[in-house]
């Protein structure tokens, strides 16, 4: 799906960005000003599902080839040889969301594996961040497991808890929570109730994972599940600020990718 790259670009005059995360791939092409994305569920060889949605983006673009200029990040951006330029997700989301989010001093990333805090100055430098990549609990992947759990496709969980009074969930750890979400199924508590206890839960976990940063508005949250609308609500409840979720946030990362190879393209040729 291509998203404001209306004009056909010249092969030589783009870039790639490609995010290549735990549940989808994402590409974008950017020619200097404007940019198309495209995303893929990751498969088991995610370089296959990464070349063959930026092939895809190539010839919806209109070029005759993919760009020569790639740049991965994500947990899989050492998997794309073809790669010239490879960053890490710190640099690639922050970069993404400033120029989604102009002047964001902090950014939220909740993605499939991984939580992220990063804290920008006000020219969009990373001062300092946190991360949980070791625990699934507060991650999409919880959240997809719990959805299962409770027989909720994960794009439906944001509006199946709107206005619903959470109902606690003790449980921290993604296996113990699943047995406590079955436990109360069974005990008749209602299905929006346990959901909006779930993303309560998230949100609480978050806010106390960056609280060490301090994190001041303007708020940006991007990554999948910035999609869900209960969670942004409680996350801004609970930092005591609104968080904003741009169009596109979920490319946030790719979108950095693309961004910073641009610049770099750009400055090895101006001192060549
Ligand atoms: P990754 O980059 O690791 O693949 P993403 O940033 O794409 O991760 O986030 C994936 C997670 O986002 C999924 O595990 C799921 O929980 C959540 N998610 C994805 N799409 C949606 C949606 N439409 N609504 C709510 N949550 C979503």
């Amino acid at each position: 799906m291509s998203q404001g790259l209306t004009e056909k670009s010249h092969d030589s005059e783009v870039v790639a960005g490609v995010d290549l995360g735990s549940t989808s791939i994402k590409v974008v092409i950017y020619n200097g000003s404007s940019y198309g994305a495209w995303m893929r569920v990751a498969s088991l060889d995610p370089e296959e599902t990464a070349l063959s949605l930026l092939a895809e983006a190539s010839t919806e673009t209109g070029l005759f080839s993919t760009p020569e200029i790639i740049a991965t990040t994500g947990y899989g951006r050492r998997c794309l040889k073809t790669a010239k330029f490879c960053f890490t997700e710190i640099t690639t989301h922050a970069k993404g969301a400033f120029f989604l989010v102009p002047g964001c001093r902090f950014v939220v990333d909740i993605g499939g594996q991984d939580a992220k805090g990063i804290r920008l100055s006000a020219d969009g430098r990373v001062e300092d961040f946190v991360m949980n990549d070791k625990c699934a609990a507060g991650t999409g992947r919880f959240l997809s497991a719990m959805g299962q759990a409770l027989g909720v496709p994960v794009d439906k969980l944001g509006s199946c808890a709107a206005g619903a009074e959470p109902h606690r969930i003790n449980a921290m750890c993604t296996v113990f929570a699943e047995s406590e979400v079955v436990g109360l199924i069974h005990q008749g508590v209602p299905r929006n109730a346990i959901i909006a206890g779930l993303h309560a839960s998230i949100a609480r976990r978050t806010a106390s994972m960056i609280a060490s940063l301090h994190p001041k508005p303007p708020i940006a949250f991007t990554g999948g599940v910035s999609q869900n609308e209960d969670i942004v609500k409680r996350l801004g409840l609970e930092l005591g600020y609104p968080v904003i979720v741009p169009k596109d946030a979920v490319y946030a990362g790719a979108i950095g990718a693309a961004l910073l190879a641009w610049e770099q393209h750009k400055d090895e040729n101006t001192t060549r």
